[in-house]
């Protein structure tokens, strides 16, 4: 029996795509080959390659003076290489701290030049997102996490800065549309809205890279895996494939600006019940709440347990809250369906008439 599952990642994918990735593991495509078996160079893979990429492109409106590479190393490895590639030793880029993956990617990138905390959320426990900041004079480019898996928060306006803006989009890409024109660079992990773990993307502006003269890994260099169409060495073909899967249902449900609405909807039904449920009470602030990930608590810590109880028998999956936060996070990605949304909140209404 399927689970409903709210994970933050790796985390649910519509169930269509694990079918038909299930069935190219055995036989793809009637080929009598597995998609894990065959060359990366085959003419099969270098057409996901080639689609992957171009749908990409039409999904989130981005013309060709972008490229869209499918790297390894997760979202992670961006943290480093956006700065490696990016800024110069002496170059300034400016940050947003807006939680525990802003904070990893501004550690990271101080290895490489001049980096300025502009706005910070921690010392209120990052429950809402910065908006009064100023760039110094020299800034390269200014970096934001837009939304912040692990507490909630989400930017509902992205920044008007006149640098370019370079963003860890991991726990939202896809999930709303996006004006290209402002941004330098977009990284994202695949396994939280994209497809499974093994593979992050990168849409960066082909001008904006190449403009620094460090010496680079050619591995970790931008440039040469937008010269070979993120083939210089064997991409993660798997990961690759499901995401390609993903986006064409994505295509199918109508695109990015219909799964938007949707995604509006379905945050709109938790939030309000959390909003008028006595046994609980969100953990952000209202403006700021992520449409991808729902952060709550109970009201004392024998409801929150026998919560956890009550998910467990209704199949729910996944709820629990970061580590070092707790509580109770439902993560309502692309994938999840309306029905599940409706049925975690029918069993947090069922859950306070019993205990309220
Ligand atoms: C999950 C996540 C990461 C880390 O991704 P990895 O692929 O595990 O390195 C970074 N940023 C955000 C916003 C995330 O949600």
């Amino acid at each position: 029996m399927k689970l409903h599952n709210f994970s933050s990642g790796p985390a649910i994918l519509p169930q269509s795509v694990m079918e038909e990735a299930a069935k190219a593991v055995i036989d793809w495509d009637g080929m009598g080959l597995s998609i894990l078996e065959i060359s990366h160079r085959s003419k099969p893979f270098v057409a996901v390659m080639d689609e992957a990429q171009q749908l990409t492109k039409e999904l989130l409106n981005i013309g060709d003076d972008y490229s869209v590479l499918f790297l390894t190393g997760g979202a992670s490895s961006q943290f480093y290489m956006t700065a490696m590639n990016l800024l110069g030793d002496t170059e300034t880029a400016a940050y947003i701290d807006t939680g525990n993956w802003s904070a990893k990617a501004i550690k990271e990138a101080k290895v490489f030049g001049n980096v300025v905390e502009v706005a910070s959320s921690k010392a209120g426990k990052y429950v809402h997102i910065p908006k009064e900041f100023t760039l110094p004079n020299d800034t390269k480019y200014l970096h934001i996490t837009t939304n912040n898996t692990v507490q909630g928060t989400q930017f509902h306006q992205i920044p008007e800065v006149n640098v370019p803006i370079v963003a860890d989009m991991s726990s939202d890409i896809f999930s709303r549309t996006i004006d290209i024109e402002k941004y330098g660079l977009i990284y994202a992990g695949a396994q939280k809205n994209m497809g499974p773990a093994g593979t992050t993307m990168v849409i960066v502006r082909n001008d904006f890279v190449g403009k620094i003269n460090r010496q680079i890994p050619t591995m970790l260099n931008y440039q040469t895996h937008i010269d070979k169409g993120s083939m210089f060495n064997t991409p993660p073909v798997f990961p690759v494939f499901v995401s390609l899967l993903t986006l064409r249902w994505l295509k199918a449900q109508g695109g990015v600006e219909a799964i938007q609405k949707i995604n509006e909807a379905k945050a709109k039904l938790v939030y309000d019940e959390i909003d008028v449920n006595p046994c609980f009470r969100g953990r952000v602030e209202t403006a700021d709440r992520s449409l991808m990930n729902v952060t709550f608590f109970a009201q004392t810590p024998e409801l929150e347990t026998a919560f956890f109880e009550v998910a467990k028998a209704a199949n729910i999956s996944g709820v629990g809250g970061y580590r070092t936060i707790g509580g109770f996070r439902a993560s309502i990605y692309n994938a999840m369906s309306m029905a599940s949304v409706e049925h975690l909140v029918k069993t947090m209404r069922d859950f306070a008439k019993e205990n309220a």
